[in-house]
């Protein structure tokens, strides 16, 4: 249970994770307690990065009669706001850490640069990329993918509200089922919601495989990493 699996992950947190049962904003005992989870595996000598989501706070789609462009800047900003508050919350408990953005603020944190991350990662750093892709039409899901192929994690850990991936909405469906392991390719001809079509190719054409799992469960995110089943292991074979 101890061991870890993966040496170098990606985790990614949508904002909804962090918003906890307030829908919006921060549930900072929830925050608090993601980051306790960060804290474990970085003491087990796992390189962890993190991509943070904005849904929280902003999302394009929310800019009704606003052009998109802008509405997708505004949420990429969000992100921002979200990997501030881990970062300060990880750092009150002890661990180094790094924010590179992908959209230039480098009064408030490093611009990314791949090298950069990768040094940061091998020194034990945890590192939080914002401002998504950079790109508006994106989402942090493809963000997540895309710095997850750059800096040679070895898997994605899709942390959600929901405990896997289900052939139909759990929340709406009460018989619903849960898949232990699919493939990237069921998951396109299915059209099953685990991310976004963009991000699920990104991920099947360069092998990355994504464990879907809740972050509801207490110790989940080390569970994932130990190779322990938790969720649904999404992924080529
Ligand atoms: N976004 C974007 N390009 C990116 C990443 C994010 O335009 O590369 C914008 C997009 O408007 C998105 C918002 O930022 O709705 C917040 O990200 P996302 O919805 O992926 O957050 P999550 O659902 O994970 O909380």
């Amino acid at each position: 249970m101890t061991t870890p699996k993966y040496k170098r992950v990606m985790l990614k947190l949508s904002g909804e994770a962090l918003a906890g049962k307030n829908g919006y904003g921060f549930d900072f005992e929830v925050v608090q307690r993601i980051a306790q989870e960060i804290k474990e595996l970085v003491e087990m000598g796992v390189q962890v990065g993190a991509v943070v989501g904005g849904g929280n706070i902003w999302r394009g789609r929310y800019g009704a009669g606003m052009d998109r462009t802008t509405a997708d800047y505004m949420g990429m900003l969000a992100t921002c706001i979200n990997a501030m508050a881990l970062q300060n919350i990880l750092e009150n408990m002890g661990v180094v850490t790094r924010v590179q953005t992908a959209i230039e603020m480098r009064e408030i944190a490093e611009p990314f640069i791949r090298r950069k991350a990768v040094r940061h990662l091998e020194k034990g750093r945890v590192v939080i990329f914002a401002a998504g892709t950079g790109n508006p039409y994106f989402s942090t899901d493809t963000a997540a993918a895309l710095r997850a192929a750059e800096i040679c994690a070895e898997v994605i850990l899709l942390a959600k509200n929901v405990d896997g991936v289900y052939d139909s909405d759990p929340n709406l469906n009460p018989n619903a089922q849960k898949f232990d392991k699919l493939t990237f390719q069921e998951v396109l001809e299915r059209d099953l919601k685990v991310m976004d079509s963009t991000a699920t190719s990104l991920c099947k054409d360069n092998n990355i495989p994504i464990i879907v799992f809740g972050l509801n469960t207490p110790g989940n995110i080390k569970r994932a990493v130990c190779g322990d089943m938790v969720g649904t292991l999404v992924s080529n074979s």
